[in-house]
This record gives C-alpha cells, sequence and structure tokens, in this order.
C-alpha cells in the first residue's frame, strides 16, 4: 500500500478511536474495541514483509501512521506501538545478521510464522520491564533455564500494556546458568497468552489510561521455537538497533502533542474573555484574541513540528541504514525530543487555556496526563541525553556515575 492509502486507513480508525478516548481514560480498561478496529483495518500487518501478506511498511511509514493514531487516542496508539515493536523487529533484523548470530534455520521459519499469525490478527505485547530493574535487561530478575529440550521461564513483569489480552508477549529473562557475577546473557521469548501467570489488576496510573499495562508473574515451560533468534540476543540489539526499544514510542508522543495543539486551539476558539474597561463598558473578546495564548499555541506549534521532523527522519535513517552509529543517534534524539516536547508543549498550553481545559473530562486534560508519560517510557529522557551527551564527548554512556542504558 503507498503511504498516503495508509495514512487515510490510519485516519479512518482515529475517527472511530477518538470518540471512545474519554471513557477508556475514565476505565483504565484494554480499548477492546479500537483494537478491533485495528484489527479489521489490516494494520496490524503493517510491518510485515509483502511476502507474507502484510503491508511491507518500513519504519518511516510506522512512525507516521502512529502519529496520526495517537493523535485520537494516546494509549491506544501505545498498544498499537508495542505490537509494531515485535513485528517490526522480527520482519526487519536482517536475516544475514541472525544467521550471523547462529540462529538455527528453523527460527526462520518460526518468525515468518509468527508474522503471517499478525497479518491473521493476531496481537502481541512486549513484557520487559521489572521492578527494580525498569527497563535496564542486564539488570532483569526474570530467569530461563533449559529443561528437557524446553526453556522454563519464571519471574515477574510489573508493566506490559494489554496483559492479559493479547495472543503473546516478547519477554525478556536472564540465563539462570551465567553466574551473577559475569556478563548477563538475556534473551527474548514470544510466549503465548496461555503461558503467562496471574494479570494482576492494579492499573490505576495518571496518564495512559487505557493501555491496561498490568503487571504479571510467569512461570512456564515453553518449546525452543518460543527462543527469538538467539540466547543473549537482547542486549546486542539494544545496543546495535535500539529502534525497536526506543523509536516507536516517539513517534506516539509526537501524536499526543498534536492532540494538545487541537485540543487547546479548540478551547481557545469557543473561550470569551472580558475584557477590563478602561474607557466605555466592558466587552467580551475571544481567548484567541490574546498575544499571550497566541504565542503560546505558535511555540507550540514550532516544538511539535520540529519533533515530528526528527522523528521522521530517524524513521528514514532507521530504513535506510539499520545499525548504523548515526541512525542510533537519529533514533535518541527523536525520543528525547517527542517525550519532553509531548509534556512541556501540553503544559504550557494548560496554562494557556486555564481551567476550564483542566477539568475531568477535558480532552487536554486527558492529553496532559498521557504525555506525562512520554519522558518516563524508556530510555527515559534522562537516559537519551545521557546517551547523546556521551556520543558528544566520544565516550561510553554506561561508565562513569551514570546507569546503563540497558
Ligand atoms: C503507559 C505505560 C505503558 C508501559 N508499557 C510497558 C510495556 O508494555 N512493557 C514493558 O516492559 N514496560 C512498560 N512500561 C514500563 C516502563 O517501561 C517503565 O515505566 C520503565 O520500565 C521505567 O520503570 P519505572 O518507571 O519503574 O522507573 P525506574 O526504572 O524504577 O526508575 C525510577 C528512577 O530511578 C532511576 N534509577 C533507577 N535505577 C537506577 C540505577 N541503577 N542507577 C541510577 N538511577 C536509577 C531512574 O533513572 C528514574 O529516575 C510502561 C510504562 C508506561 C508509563
Amino acid at each position: 500500500m503507498t503511504s498516503s492509502g495508509l495514512l487515510s486507513l490510519a485516519e479512518e480508525v482515529g475517527a472511530a478511536w477518538a470518540p471512545r478516548a474519554a471513557e477508556y481514560d475514565r476505565t483504565a480498561a484494554f480499548p477492546q474495541a479500537d483494537m478491533d478496529d485495528l484489527r479489521s483495518s489490516g494494520l496490524l500487518g503493517l510491518l510485515v514483509p509483502d511476502r507474507l501478506g502484510g503491508m511491507g511498511a518500513g519504519f518511516e511509514d510506522y512512525v507516521r501512521v502512529a502519529v496520526r493514531l495517537a493523535r485520537s487516542s494516546g494509549a491506544s496508539a501505545l498498544l498499537f506501538n508495542m505490537h509494531a515493536s515485535v513485528t517490526g523487529a522480527l520482519a526487519r533484523v536482517p536475516d544475514d545478521l541472525v544467521r550471523a548470530l547462529g540462529a538455527p534455520q528453523s527460527f526462520l521459519a518460526t518468525r515468518d510464522e509468527v508474522l503471517e499469525r499478525a497479518v491473521a490478527g493476531a496481537m502481541y505485547g512486549v513484557a520487559i520491564s521489572e521492578i527494580g530493574a525498569g527497563p535496564r535487561l542486564s539488570a532483569l530478575q526474570t530467569y530461563y533455564r533449559k529443561e528437557d529440550g524446553k526453556y522454563r521461564i519464571r519471574g515477574r513483569k510489573s508493566t506490559c500494556s494489554g496483559a492479559g489480552h493479547l495472543d503473546a508477549y516478547l519477554v525478556a529473562a536472564r540465563d539462570a546458568a551465567v553466574p551473577e557475577e559475569g556478563s548477563p546473557r538475556i534473551s527474548y521469548f514470544l510466549v503465548p497468552n496461555a503461558d503467562i501467570g496471574d494479570v494482576e489488576q492494579r492499573w490505576d496510573p495518571l496518564g495512559m489510561r487505557g493501555t491496561a499495562s498490568n503487571g504479571f508473574t510467569i512461570d512456564a515451560c515453553v518449546d525452543e521455537a518460543a527462543l527469538l533468534g538467539v540466547e543473549g540476543i537482547a542486549l546486542l540489539l539494544a545496543h546495535a538497533m535500539p529502534e525497536w526499544l526506543v523509536a516507536s514510542y516517539a513517534a506516539v508522543y509526537v501524536g499526543v502533542a498534536q492532540a494538545a495543539i487541537a485540543a487547546a486551539a479548540a478551547y481557545v476558539g469557543a473561550a470569551l474573555v472580558r475584557e477590563p474597561a478602561n474607557e466605555g463598558p466592558a466587552r467580551e473578546v475571544g481567548l484567541g484574541s490574546s498575544p499571550w495564548v497566541r504565542q503560546r499555541l505558535g511555540r507550540a506549534d514550532a516544538q511539535v513540528e520540529a519533533a515530528r521532523l526528527a522523528v521522521e527522519e530517524a524513521g528514514r535513517q532507521v530504513d535506510a541504514n539499520p545499525g548504523d552509529a548515526e541512525t542510533s543517534r537519529a533514533v535518541y534524539r527523536a525520543k528525547l525530543l517527542a517525550g519532553d516536547t509531548a509534556f512541556e508543549v501540553a503544559a504550557s498550553l494548560a496554562e494557556a487555556c486555564g481551567l476550564g481545559a483542566l477539568m475531568r473530562g477535558s480532552d487536554l486534560e486527558r492529553i496532559l496526563r498521557d504525555a506525562r508519560s512520554g519522558a518516563v517510557m524508556p530510555p527515559s529522557s534522562d537516559i537519551a541525553a545521557n546517551v547523546l551527551g556521551a556520543a558528544v564527548l566520544g565516550t561510553d554512556p554506561g561508565v562513569g556515575l551514570g546507569a546503563r542504558p540497558w
């Protein structure tokens, strides 16, 4: 499908999502109707190659689609982002690299099967984060060991968007056979929904509520085919090709920032203020006639457009030069700019509009809360900035006073 065809599809799905966003935010429930729309649109196969029946899109197209979807519902777009990061990574990590790393030929067949299932409507999630470790792969405490030709995975994941509602989850776990003091071997497994344990029902956060990002326990024996690629691939990919852990979120927060501008413009366009009577009677004027309000909208417009261009540029570089050091920098810049911009813009516009736009149920109030999560999601803005700062200095971001990025 052409880029403009994909955007029209995203426009259609987004239009269906928009009226439901407030209610999913209120209940913090899994947005089943939104995900059904996604499924029937075919967008679950967006990043799956044509040869497997998918739409064959690259990262730049993903960025455009995700930005559009997030304008209607940041939370539902975040669920789509998790699915896209699994299917995108599987589809686009080069076969040669996978073979060079020692993955068996059977992995390529399994990978194709997983991608074909996405085209048929299967939806995937990501379960990396743990209490105490956050998203830092090297600090994970979910372990796996080989038992009778299978992998036994045991541990607890703190946050997984869509937990209990999806078909399978990319679970990151640490090889129990490697001594604690050695370099950790972290691997990815695709674990079916039936194999995850009790899903907690504690998700009640400030924003991005309609993602149902509950934690779960896991104590499962999965087939060898559940191993994605080779053992130890997780840290390697995080350092060499961070786009699938980093940049897919960035697109979502650009869409959230655009939604903040749209919500503020709608509010300002309808709001009246009384001009103080210096001479003659007081009169009501539109809030939009205030240069103080307009300059905030203008700054927001420039900031969000800059973030959008940075995220699209990162997408272009991921498509053209995956694994390149400059591509990684573009990816970290995109995440940092998008996460920070979304909240800065939403907060500034909330100030411009005033309390009327911050009452429960107002679009801007929800978007402001959603935008707060951007800088927190991995890698946090602080960590992304540390990686970029180290690159400026030509040093290793994992060395020194800061935490390792992964
Ligand atoms: C809406 C939403 C959806 C999410 N969905 C998913 C999902 O689907 N899958 C998933 O895996 N995760 C998901 N997450 C979790 C997200 O990845 C976590 O928020 C992230 O892992 C960070 O963890 P944390 O917020 O607990 O912060 P922490 O990692 O606990 O960090 C808190 C603070 O401590 C600092 N800190 C922590 N450790 C160190 C250290 N060793 N040295 C120095 N400083 C340190 C951090 O920099 C930060 O400032 C989601 C989060 C949100 C908000």
